[in-house]
């Protein structure tokens, strides 16, 4: 059943008129049509199961047959950290990332990034939302302004109890960096903070530090180590940057999430 994401939606009304983009999204791409039913979600759990009255590119109608909630979220809150990525490889982490069901996304400027500066992060948070709304996601991730890796972690620790929404204090804080040149086993990294106190994954933000194309260097690796980043390896062949990403976060939510 086609599925369209409406952040607004009234749980009140019984019919829903439906505008602007999204009513030529429903019309020329999921090609709906006069009788079709249409799931809407908001984006907070809430669902509606729709049929459609009207539908033409400039608006569609719907009737509401049923309320539901609907949970697709992992129970895992992953943060990505992404060194910063030329050209259009940000594009496809950020899409495919958010397919697997990242919570953040933090692109990290780190000292072999290529890039320093971006103007992307719009382009990249509709991105994030047209990749949730494709994969039926009711959360839509943060896509954060690029930070500085040194200034970044050199904060690490000083914000405990801080009441952020992502509690970046030592040890309430779960960090694992990627680094080719060696380290645990990603299976090896989860055991050794699931048997920590705050192993309740869903109340502690996993954080993945992947590198630029260059990756990262020996000061930094021993930087986020110092931190309490658990250096992790993803095994002998060296991946590039983007599989990388893709690859830790299909892992994870392997070991912890709903992959399994
Ligand atoms: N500096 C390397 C490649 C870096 S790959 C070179 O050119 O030889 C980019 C990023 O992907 C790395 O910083 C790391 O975070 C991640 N990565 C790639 N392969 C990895 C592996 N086998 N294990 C862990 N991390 C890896």
């Amino acid at each position: 059943m086609p599925r369209i994401y409406i952040p607004d939606i009234s749980a009140k009304e019984n019919r829903i008129s439906i505008t602007g983009d999204n009513a030529r999204y429903l019309v020329s791409v999921l090609r709906c049509k006069k009788g079709d039913e249409l799931t809407v979600f908001d984006g907070k759990g809430n669902c509606l199961k729709t049929n459609i009255l009207k539908a033409d590119r400039r608006e569609v109608i719907v009737d509401v047959l049923e309320k539901f909630t609907c949970h697709t979220e992992s129970p895992v809150n992953i943060t990505l950290m992404q060194g910063l990525l030329k050209g259009q490889k940000m594009d496809m982490v950020i899409q495919k990332t958010t397919e697997l069901g990242v919570k953040e996304i933090m692109p990290v400027i780190t000292e072999r990034s290529q890039a320093k500066e971006t103007r992307k992060v719009s382009r990249w948070r509709k991105i994030a939302e047209e990749a949730s709304r494709q994969s039926g996601r009711t959360f839509i991730p943060i896509i954060h302004e690029p930070v500085e890796f040194n200034q970044f972690l050199g904060n690490v620790g000083k914000l405990k109890g801080s009441g952020e929404t992502v509690k970046r204090g030592h040890g309430e804080m779960i960090g694992i960096i990627f680094w080719e040149e060696g380290g645990l086993s990603l299976k090896e990294a989860v055991h050794k903070f699931s048997s920590l106190p705050i192993h309740r994954v869903s109340d502690s933000p996993i954080h993945l530090l992947i590198g630029p194309e260059g990756g990262f260097t020996k000061k930094e690796v021993t930087f986020a180590e110092g931190k309490g980043f658990i250096v992790t390896s993803l095994g002998k062949r060296i991946l590039r940057a983007e599989t990388a990403a893709i690859s830790a976060i299909a892992l994870v939510q392997f070991l912890l999430g709903d992959l399994g």
